[in-house]
């Protein structure tokens, strides 16, 4: 027996790790794929501290399992434990999800730009193209959205962080994509945006992002990559008191990023909007 998985014979096996994991919902939405797609597997947590992927990893091909979601803080370790990477992942040098291929080689990837387009784009109808987008945060999440929020071609991507050199790397890393800049909150033009973006894990604590309200305009949309079953968070409420047009949280992003990680290992896409209605009224 495994020290990390414990992997019957039968339905292929896929997981999420991280740590913490037990509040995850990435089991519930893959069964829910499964049942809709007809396809039978099986998808648990797996509770994996930081600086133990490599050896997890090893063990879970070993075992036979077929692919993983990863989570806080596994991200850049999964990225790096992994023999292969696709673009996307080698962009961000970080992993979201993985794979293992017949010959037991383990590519990475990255799919979290992809659900936060999808969700923007096909479920809340938000344009992105010639936007002025403000992005709140970079983090793990901020820097794994930044090439998919830069191929809609937004008129321009600001982001504002607390800690402002690791915001001016991701300006390195990621300028060729578009007009991207990095701004203090405090130094924030008096403008507003067409989206704001809060990719700060302040949602996580019940804080806010130290962030004039006149950002805000009455056409200005707001998004937390945070969720909630009722789809508010404190910095939402906080847009919606200063006269946001629209406010979603991360739901969708979450739903539609493990709908593009099941077409990638099962070769079929789900339809993502029943499965976020049913997460919605738990
Ligand atoms: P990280 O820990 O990598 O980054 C946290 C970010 O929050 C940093 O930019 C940090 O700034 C900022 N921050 C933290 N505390 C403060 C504070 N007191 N004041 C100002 N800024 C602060 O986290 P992640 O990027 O991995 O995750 C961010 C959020 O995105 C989380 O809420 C997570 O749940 C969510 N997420 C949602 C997903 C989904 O599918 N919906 C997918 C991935 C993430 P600094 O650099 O200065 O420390």
């Amino acid at each position: 027996m495994g020290k990390w998985f414990h992997i019957p014979p039968g339905d292929p096996y896929f997981c999420v790790v991280g740590s913490p994991i037990a509040h995850s919902k990435s089991p519930e939405i893959h069964q829910a794929f499964g049942r809709q797609c007809g396809i039978s597997l099986r998808y648990e947590r797996v509770e994996i501290p930081a600086n133990s992927f490599a050896s997890a990893l090893a063990e879970f091909v070993a075992s036979g399992g077929r692919g993983m979601s990863i989570t806080v803080p596994l991200k850049g370790e999964a990225y790096r434990a992994a023999s292969d990477h696709r673009p996307r992942a080698a962009l961000t040098g970080a992993a979201n999800m993985l794979t293992v291929a017949e010959d037991r080689r383990t590519v990475a990837d990255n799919v979290d730009g992809t659900g936060l387009v999808r969700d923007l784009l096909s479920n809340h109808k938000i344009n992105l193209s010639a936007r002025r987008l403000l992005l709140l945060g970079a983090g793990g999440a901020a820097s794994g959205v930044i090439p998919s929020l830069l191929e809609q071609n937004p008129s321009e991507l600001i982001i504002a962080n607390r800690t402002m050199v690791k915001a001016h790397e991701l300006i390195e890393r990621f300028r060729e994509g578009g007009d991207l800049r990095a701004i203090d909150y405090a130094k924030l033009p008096h403008d507003t945006y067409d989206l704001i973006i809060n990719a700060t894990s302040l949602s996580l604590t019940g804080g806010l992002p130290p962030l004039d309200p006149a950002v805000i305009a009455r056409s200005t949309r707001c998004y937390d990559m945070m969720y909630s079953t009722d789809g508010r968070t404190r910095f939402l409420d906080w847009c919606t008191e200063h006269g946001a047009a629209g406010c979603s949280d991360g739901l969708g992003m979450l739903v539609e990023q493990a709908a593009a990680a099941f077409s990638i290992w099962h070769g079929v896409e789900p339809e993502t909007a029943p499965v976020m209605a049913a997460l919605r009224v738990r």
